[in-house]
């Protein structure tokens, strides 16, 4: 048994700076203190990996906040700085403190603060100094020198879907523990890549992310080298630390995490093309569908994908599968909390008849007018099945209305439907359909791909479409690929 004492927070958002939705503290319903811990122990979340390692040890763990909000547009600025002084607090209150862990996405941005997550590791290391703090990061984190200079150690998750959120804490916790018994010594180094790719090939079962993860796998077989992990990155930020990055991880070898880091980031610099993949048309991708001869097939609306910053409203797709009278679809989800409203006003088995989606900004389309019945009504909340296994999801009121054999999920809050239950939990069964629409650019794949036919990506208009050059970009380092010759 020991008596160390670790103090953790967390603080989640992928910042899309070209949202019209600003984000506030309301959206990330922050959990403080022992709640954090009774919600998440025993989860596959990376505070549940933490927790696994540490108690056991007889480590006192003290909570702080745990806040993380869909993607959406930047955080408010004085909301951005409650969170970061409750972390303050919570160590400056704790008294002596023997290390930090710190689950971050890493694409953060507030207003007026680009480095959201690495002001928040300068402040810490102000307050604990030489104590280690180690950080989870998300695998389309931002690197830059201000997070690296400002932590001991970083744990990127490695795979896309990220399902191994849970494995990462674990290894970031256990670094830790060596750290503070001073076994290791842990150091970081990264190397920052002028390539920008879109997030639409940076899976982790295909495509160049596998030969690259392969690498650094090995890598992390030579002697002192304790973590290698990639970074693909965010695209839709439009700030100076925009762009793909490797981070290497020693036992106190600098030189040595510095050139691992350099090597892979060389070799991911080499193969950006490979990040570029060809979308299907909307016409195209209804037509496929509708001719496969079994289901499910999912249609990916991957540019409406509320997991990236998109309001999950968009109506392109529907509209194609309404004008061409297709039946058995099931559509995951359109958030609009007006519709979701009329649905309970009618109530269930009431007919409903207004327009919907397209009303948070003019990129998703125009509102759809559609008339239906509606099916069911929900609070919207569930307990999540796939990747944060244990984690609650709420995404408020909810109701489900059937327009000729379409089923369409109406939601209060925008979601990105990555996990089946949100169907299951309101009345549909997903592998009955034929057709399933999602508001998704990927991580549906951990839980979908198993039942379903075929996945097309679709190139529908919106905030997180893969064709960049749709995005006016005024901040970021240039030349810069894809946007310049280099
Ligand atoms: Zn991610």
């Amino acid at each position: 048994m020991t008596d160390y004492r670790v103090v953790i927070g967390s603080m989640s958002h992928e910042t899309n700076t070209f949202s019209t939705v600003k984000t506030s503290l309301e959206d990330f319903r922050p959990k403080y203190g022992e709640e954090i811990f009774d919600t998440l122990r025993g989860t596959r979340s990376g505070i549940g990996g933490y927790l696994d390692v540490l108690e056991p040890a007889g480590v006192e763990c003290i909570p702080t906040i745990s806040a993380g909000a869909t993607p959406a547009g930047e955080l408010r600025n004085e909301d951005y700085w409650y969170i970061v002084d409750y972390i303050k607090e919570g160590i400056e209150k704790a008294g002596r403190v023997d290390g930090v862990l710190l689950a971050l996405h890493g694409a953060m941005i507030a207003e007026g603060v680009p480095e959201a997550e690495g002001t928040l590791l300068r402040e810490v290391k102000k307050i604990v100094g030489n104590v280690p703090v180690i950080v989870t990061l998300d695998l389309h984190g931002l690197i830059s020198d201000l997070v690296v200079e400002n932590c001991d150690g970083i744990f990127g998750y490695d795979t896309n879907p990220h399902i191994d959120m849970y494995e990462r804490g674990v290894e970031a916790a256990e670094t830790l523990l060596a750290a503070m018994k001073g076994e290791i010594k842990p150091t970081v180094a990264h190397k920052k890549l002028r390539m920008v790719p879109p997030t639409i090939n940076q899976r982790t079962a295909e495509g160049p992310m596998v030969n690259l993860l392969e690498l650094a796998r090995e890598k992390e077989k030579m002697p002192k080298v304790l973590n290698v992990c990639l970074f693909p990155a965010f695209p839709y930020a439009d700030v100076q630390r925009v762009g793909s990055a490797v981070v290497a991880v020693t036992d106190g070898d600098s030189e040595l995490a510095q050139k691992v880091a350099d090597e892979v980031g060389e070799k991911m610099y080499s193969m950006r093309q490979e990040f570029l993949k060809p979308l299907t048309s909307i016409e195209d991708a209804v037509s496929i569908a509708m001719d496969a001869s079994e289901g499910p097939i999912v249609l990916a609306d991957v540019a409406d994908n509320p997991g990236g910053g998109a309001p999950g409203d968009g109506t392109e797709i529907l509209r194609e599968l309404l004008k061409k009278g297709v039946r058995n679809v099931g559509v995951a989800c359109i958030k609009d909390p007006e519709a979701v409203q009329r649905a309970i006003d009618v109530g269930v088995n009431g007919v409903f008849s207004m327009e919907i989606g397209a009303k948070t900004d003019d990129y998703h389309g125009k509102p759809l007018m559609v008339s239906g019945t509606v099916r069911t009504i929900t609070d919207g909340r569930f307990i999540h099945k796939a990747m944060a296994v244990g984690v609650p999801a709420d995404v408020g009121r909810t109701a489900v209305i059937d327009v000729d054999g379409i089923e369409i999920i109406l939601t209060e809050r925008s979601h990105a439907p990555n996990d089946p239950e949100i169907y299951r939990r309101n009345g549909i069964e997903p592998t009955d359909k034929k057709i399933l629409v999602l508001k998704s650019r990927g991580h549906f794949r951990a839980a979908y791909e198993p039942f379903s036919e075929m996945v097309l990506e679709v190139d529908a208009p919106g905030l997180t479409t893969p064709n960049l050059s749709w995005f006016i970009y005024s901040n970021i380092p240039r030349p810069i690929w894809p946007f310049d010759k280099v």
